[in-house]
């Protein structure tokens, strides 16, 4: 597979927050030394903060304890219903599941289904109509088994839903007020085709509101080394944003301080790409190393390294002050 690298992180600055990031909070030691903070630095430093591992770790167990959550099985809308409480449990009244029809052919019969994505979203005090997005897909799959029945997705990709919730949390509790809005998105049906973020964005452009970049996180726990000077992520990204995933990792070295990947020879296989093909500025965070246990009934939590997660939750709202 071709990489593309954007930029290797130092370890100046970064090892100060990364120290304090793998234990509770990030800001245990902010002082830049003679830099002055600047707004932007303020902000950053307050979401990422209150970024918990504890609660993102909650809501992929949550995830998890679905027995499935392939997207032609019966439950899903029990499952976009969960998601829809969960954005209402941490301060997102507005939250609603939004249903499309999609139809697959799967192993040979064909299955005409409804389908939910759920939005919440955080409005803009200044701005309102214009929107950042965030999204994860909710569904999982699995080839070594009946994915109707086991499809326990904790990397793949209960750990992007909850960095997502995680991100909507923490706006919501530390009273952050984005000029733009902020809409949160979990998407259903990735895995048989990209169908939940192609519904959602081709409803979006439909609306003619302004979008500002599109973040969409996908298997965010998974790191092959406990040590978090190897930790690596990569940055998905479309012809059309380049620039954006530059940018993110240049943020990514400044307040969290893991490497850097960019990629884009994978960008029509995650949930940025519908996005991309309607003019959006899109791109995808996800883990850099392999994982042994994809798509299988083994993409278990005991698998997962939270505290990764929590740093690339923490660069989605860097991301989303910065594109404020
Ligand atoms: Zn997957």
């Amino acid at each position: 597979m071709k990489m593309t690298v954007i930029k290797l992180i130092g370890f100046g600055i970064v090892l100060t927050g990364l120290l304090s990031t793998t234990g509770c909070e990030l800001n245990n030691n902010p002082d830049p030394g003679n830099q002055k903070l600047t707004h932007k630095d303020s902000l950053c430093i307050m979401l990422l903060s209150n970024v918990r591992q504890d609660s993102i770790g909650l809501t992929v167990d949550k995830l998890t304890e679905f027995s499935s959550r392939f997207a032609l099985a019966p439950n899903r809308k029990e499952i976009a219903l969960a998601i829809r409480d969960m954005f209402k449990k941490v301060g997102y009244e507005n939250a609603a599941i939004d249903s499309f029809q999609a139809s697959k052919t799967w192993n040979g019969q064909d299955y005409t289904t409804w389908q939910y994505n759920v939005i919440a979203e955080l409005e803009g005090t200044v701005h309102p109509d214009s929107v950042n997005i965030v999204c994860a897909h909710y569904d999982d799959i699995v080839t070594n088994g009946d994915p109707f029945t086991h499809a326990p997705g904790a990397n793949d990709n209960a750990s992007g839903v909850a960095g997502m919730i995680e991100v909507a949390r923490v706006m919501k509790y530390t009273g952050y007020k984005p000029a733009i809005s902020t809409r949160f998105v979990a998407l259903a049906a990735e895995e048989i085709g990209l169908l939940g973020s192609a519904d959602f964005a081709g409803k979006l452009a439909l609306s003619g509101k302004p979008v500002n970049i599109v973040i969409n996180h996908d298997m965010i726990a998974k790191v092959n080394n406990p040590n978090y000077l190897f930790w690596t992520m990569k940055i998905i990204f479309n012809a059309n944003s380049f620039s954006l995933a530059n940018g993110t990792s240049s943020l990514c070295s400044k307040y969290i301080g893991i490497y850097v990947l960019g990629d884009s020879t994978k960008s029509r296989k995650v949930d940025s790409y519908p996005f991309s093909q309607k003019g959006f500025k899109a791109m995808s965070f996800t883990s850099a190393d392999s994982d042994i246990n994809y798509h299988t009934t083994n993409d278990l939590t005991i698998y997962c390294n939270i505290d990764y997660s929590s740093l690339i939750t923490g660069l989605s709202c860097v991301t989303l002050v910065y594109h404020d």
